[in-house]
Parts: structure tokens; sequence; C-alpha cells
């Protein structure tokens, strides 16, 4: 994966530098043709049984590139990770169809078809709890979604989302606070609006999108997925690569060549030590990345995801600060990054939520 993405990734850093703002179709078809969404899948499946570090270096690979391309792609080769988990259903007609359901995506995959996830709800602060988009049966068995969702990046382009509703234990017994629908994105009942207009991440089309009884085909695995599995760790690894692509990328910018300045010397000295420890701590926590890993791990992944958003973004800051009038412009690729930057504390689980949560949860291990 990483050296197919190391060959493509010229052509992405210059579509990203002619047109920031457009959908990367071409970048995205790139990456579907290289199987690189897929990666993490076995290879039977059409992929290369990736794992969730080399899935977390290929987006900040990416990242350095195009970070809005890191971001729509972090949502696929998410779920191809979660989908790679040989893990057990409740019971054995619930893993039969977990098994089916995995082929038919990496089916999907293969046919290029986009899966994008639209989850996050507005008020709801990245809360899966305080999710309002609600699932009820159909006569025929079915799911009908209703709600509203914020930020589904690759809008009309996805071919299917996966997004969180809640759905009471009698018409799904063994629910969780919420579960997985997969909703094709064209289907009756799925409004797609045109609202994006995102401060970075120009290109990502993370529009809102309105559910009106939309019909659902299946759920993600089975009921209580999520807790069970903990397939959101993963998630939580890609996003935080994505900052720290944006700062490697203004750190080689401003120190490629070595500034004559010994003081811009020492602060990029600076940037870089900082980098490595990002990075070092987020590809040693991604290393660490199971199916059902537990709270502790769980608890990792939010201090790594928190430590590494904030810092990232503030390095960008400082970068940027010291980056000089040359890069005071919209199109120059040093101020792109910094506005891209503050997604990562923005995606989930966001900055503010993360701090609450740490805090409640505060205590030394052993
Ligand atoms: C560029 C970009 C792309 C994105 N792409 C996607 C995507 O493809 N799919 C997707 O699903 N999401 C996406 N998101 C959304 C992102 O993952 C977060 O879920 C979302 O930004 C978090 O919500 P908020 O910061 O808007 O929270 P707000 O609702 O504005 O809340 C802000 C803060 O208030 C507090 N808060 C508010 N309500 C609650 C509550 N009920 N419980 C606890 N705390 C609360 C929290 O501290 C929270 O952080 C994207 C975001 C960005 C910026």
């Amino acid at each position: 994966m990483l050296n197919s993405l190391a060959d493509l990734l010229p052509s992405i850093a210059s579509r990203e530098a002619a047109d920031s703002d457009s959908y990367p179709a071409a970048s995205v078809a790139d990456l579907y043709a290289a199987q690189i969404p897929s990666a993490p899948l076995r290879s039977e499946l059409g992929g290369e049984g990736a794992s969730c570090r080399q899935a977390t270096e290929a987006i900040e690979l990416m990242a350095t590139a195009s970070p809005s391309l890191a971001l729509l792609t972090s949502m696929p080769l998410g779920l191809a990770g979660c989908l790679a988990f040989d893990v057990e259903g409740p019971d054995a007609e619930w893993t039969r169809t977990w098994h089916e359901q995995v082929e038919a995506i990496a089916a999907d995959y293969r046919a290029a078809k986009i899966y994008a996830a639209c989850n996050s709800e507005k008020g709801a602060g990245g809360s899966l709890a305080a999710t309002k988009t609600i699932a009820t049966r159909t006569g025929d068995g079915a799911f009908a979604i209703s709600g509203e969702k914020i930020l589904a990046s690759s809008g009309e382009n996805a071919s299917v989302f996966f997004s969180t509703a809640k759905v009471t234990p009698e018409e799904l017994p063994g629910a969780g606070v919420v579960e997985f629908f997969f909703v094709d994105a064209h289907a009756p009942g799925v409004n797609i609006l045109n609202d994006w207009n995102g401060f970075g991440m120009r290109s990502t089309e993370s529009h809102s999108v309105r559910y009106e009884g939309a019909i659902a085909s299946s759920i993600l695995g089975f009921p209580d997925y999520i807790a069970r599995v903990q397939p959101l760790q993963y998630f939580f690894c890609l996003f935080a690569a994505i900052p720290l692509g944006c700062a490697r990328t203004m750190l080689e910018a401003l120190g490629k060549p070595a500034p004559q300045s010994p003081a811009v010397r020492m602060r990029l000295a600076e940037a870089q030590m900082r980098y490595e420890a990002m990075r070092a701590y987020l590809l040693e926590t991604a290393d660490a990345f199971r199916p059902a890993a537990g709270p502790a791990y769980a608890a990792r992944v939010l201090r790594m995801k928190t430590y590494v958003t904030q810092e990232a973004t503030k390095l960008c800051a400082e970068l940027f600060a010291l980056s000089g009038g040359r890069h005071y412009s919209r199109n120059s690729a040093v101020a792109r990054a910094f506005a891209d930057a503050f997604a990562g504390t923005a995606l989930r689980p966001p900055l503010a939520l993360g701090l609450e949560t740490l805090t409640e949860q505060f205590e030394l291990g052993e």
C-alpha cells in the first residue's frame, strides 16, 4: 500500500496544487484502482492484510500531498480495517451474515463504490450517546432511518453511507447505544444538501444529510457491534495522522533547503523533535490496535488522538507564524496545510469532548 501510494503521490500533489477546492475525483479513482482503500482486507478479497499502523502511515503520507484526500480516504480505509477482523457474532447466524457482509462490501470496493461516514449531528459534540437519528422496523423487516446528519465527507460522491442511528432492543434484540446502518447514498429519503464551506479541507464536500425514512440495507456486523468490537479506535488513529501530515508538509516547506538564519534553524530543529515524538506516539498506539482491545486501550487512543491533534495544530500554527510573507497567500501549500490541520481537533472525538472525557476518567495506571 505504501509503495503504490508513494507512486501516486506526485500526481495527487500536483492536482491538489492546481485545484484544492473541487472534489478530487481523479485522485480518489487512482486510489481505488491501486486498491488502497481496501488494503487492510485479506488478499482474496482485494486487500493485502495491511495493519492499522500501515493504514495510519498511509494516511499521514497522503495528507502530505492532500489532507482532504486523506480525510476522504480515512472513512473507507477505516471501514476496511474493521472488516478485516475475524470476529464472532453473538450467534452462528450473525457470524454467517457478518462473513457475507464482508464479502459483499469487498466486492463494492473492487467496483470503486465509495463508503462514507455520515454520523455527526448538530449539537451532539461527537457523542454517540447524543445521537438523535432513529431506525425503525418497516413491515418487511428492513429499517427506515430518519434524522439530520452534518459533515458527511464525500457528499454526493458517496455510494453508501454508514450511519449511526438508535434502535430499540424490541426492534433489534441486543442493540447497543447506536448501530451503524448502511444506506444507499442515492436512495429515496436520502437528501444530501450542498452546504459545505469549510475553513480548510475545502474539497471534502462535507455536506449535511437529511434522512426521511431512508431504507437501510443492513447494520454493520451484528447488534452492539461498536461496543463489542471497538472499531472506532482504528478511525481515531487515522484521524490523528492527518494534522501530523500537515505538520510534516509545513516543516519540509520551511526546512528544505535549511534556512540561513540560525534562529530559524533552531526553531525548525525543535519542530522536528516535536513532529518525531508525535509520530512515534501515534504509530506505537496504532501498532497495538486489536478488535475488542478493552477500556485501557480505548483510553490510550483517546489520549493519543487528543494529544497528537492538539500538538500538531499548535505546531502548524507556530510554523505558519515563522513562515513569513511569502507563504501568506491563500494558494500557498503552507497556508492550506495550516487551515487543513485544524480539522484534526474537530474530528471525532473532538478536542473539547476528548478533554472532558480525560478529565472524568483520569487515573494513573499501575
Ligand atoms: C472537515 C471535517 C470533516 C468531517 N467529516 C465527517 C464525516 O465524514 N462524517 C462524520 O460523521 N463526521 C464528520 N465530521 C464531524 C466530526 O467527526 C465531529 O463529529 C464533529 O465535528 C463534532 O461535533 P462538533 O465539534 O461540531 O460538536 P458541537 O455539537 O459543535 O459541540 C462542540 C463541543 O460541545 C460539547 N458538546 C456539545 N454537545 C454535547 C453532547 N451532547 N455531549 C457531550 N458534549 C457535548 C463538546 O465538548 C463538543 O466538542 C467532520 C468534521 C470536519 C471538521
